[in-house]
């Protein structure tokens, strides 16, 4: 009844505000996906890692009951972990081999197939915002490191200092790996986020914000930027965005293929996002993604021990959790 109550408000509300027909909207968010147990995670690990995974539910879920656009959600959900110093995403960032940080992000407007991306940003607080506005208000759809920076100023921008991004455990994460001599990087620690919403106009968007790999090297940069490849929208099949070993994804066009195994073989979208976690696990990748289709049907599949990870719907249901 209550839930009957509320959907009706909402939906007078929604049409009051716009002249499209109301629908129900959704929103599913990833904080990466790794080698995860309950004996390694401490309860109060866990219990911190929810409290910002929900913190960010319904941040996306309060423009979205507000009749916001999906682009709004995802980009105000991102932030939340992006500022949290959690995740591999803004504050929280791993470092590359340098001991410096360096940020990649995405978005993708499945309505007019729109997308903005940037890598190799240094200076930019929540780099998800720049990527929205290389979407609005450039002609390009991917800008990388300096000149990421020089548009970000003629934005608005304020740029950081790249020490807002040290934090003590990914500092040691590096060292450990810098001591073992190991050449090759690592996303043995996770936490790339990312989002997908559908709003109440029936318009889907996804974004995904990382700090790549853990000791990265010479400007390497991950799929999480690459429209197709981390992120992709399409009104006409869904929203997905991906957490895990990039190069992976890149060679198999990741989100790409998803949307057009739904598009031409006419999957649903659990069945595309299983079907393709499953050439990543041939690949010998590892890594998960998160989906949306146009009817509010959640995909969260992962060939990992765990992918922080939840989703909220209008009406109420919800959930969040880390392990298998
Ligand atoms: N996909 C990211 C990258 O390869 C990392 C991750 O999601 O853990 O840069």
């Amino acid at each position: 009844m209550k839930y009957l109550l509320f959907f009706v408000t909402f939906s007078f509300l929604c049409s009051a505000l716009s002249a499209q027909p109301v629908k129900k909207y959704a929103l599913v968010i990833h904080g990466g996906a790794g080698v995860m147990s309950q004996e390694s995670m401490t309860p109060k690990m866990q219990k911190e890692y929810r409290l910002v995974l929900n913190r960010a539910l319904e941040v996306g879920d309060s423009v979205l009951a507000h009749c916001g656009t999906c682009m709004d959600a995802v980009e105000k959900t991102i932030i939340v972990m992006e500022d949290s110093p959690l995740f591999n995403a803004g504050k929280g960032a791993v470092f590359t081999h340098e001991g410096t940080v360096e940020l990649d992000a995405s978005v993708m407007d499945g309505k007019s197939l729109g997308a903005g991306a940037v890598a190799g940003i240094k200076d930019v607080k929540n780099p998800i915002s720049l990527a929205r506005k290389v979407m609005e208000k450039s002609e390009h759809v991917f800008l990388t490191g300096k000149g990421a920076s020089q548009f970000a100023v003629e934005q608005g921008f304020k740029l950081v200092d790249n020490s807002y991004f040290y934090t003590e455990n990914r500092y040691k994460a590096l060292q450990e790996l810098l001591k073992k001599e190991r050449e090759a990087t690592t996303n043995d620690k996770h936490g790339t986020v990312g989002c997908v919403a559908l709003d109440s106009y029936g318009n889907i968007a996804a974004g995904t914000s990382t700090g790549g790999m853990n000791n990265k090297k010479y400007g390497r940069v991950g799929d999480s930027p690459i429209i197709g490849a981390g992120t992709y929208a399409n009104n006409a099949t869904g929203g997905f965005s991906c957490t895990g070993h990039g190069e992976y994804y890149i060679r198999l066009g990741f989100s790409r293929d998803i949307s057009a195994m739904m598009e031409y073989l006419k999957d649903d979208i659990q069945t595309a996002c299983r079907k393709e976690v499953e050439k990543l696990t041939k690949l010998g990748g590892t890594g998960g993604v998160i989906g949306l289709d146009k009817n509010g049907n959640v995909a969260m599949e992962f060939n990992t021990s765990g992918m922080f990870r939840g989703y909220i719907k209008s009406g109420g249901e919800r959930k969040v959790a880390i392990f298998k």
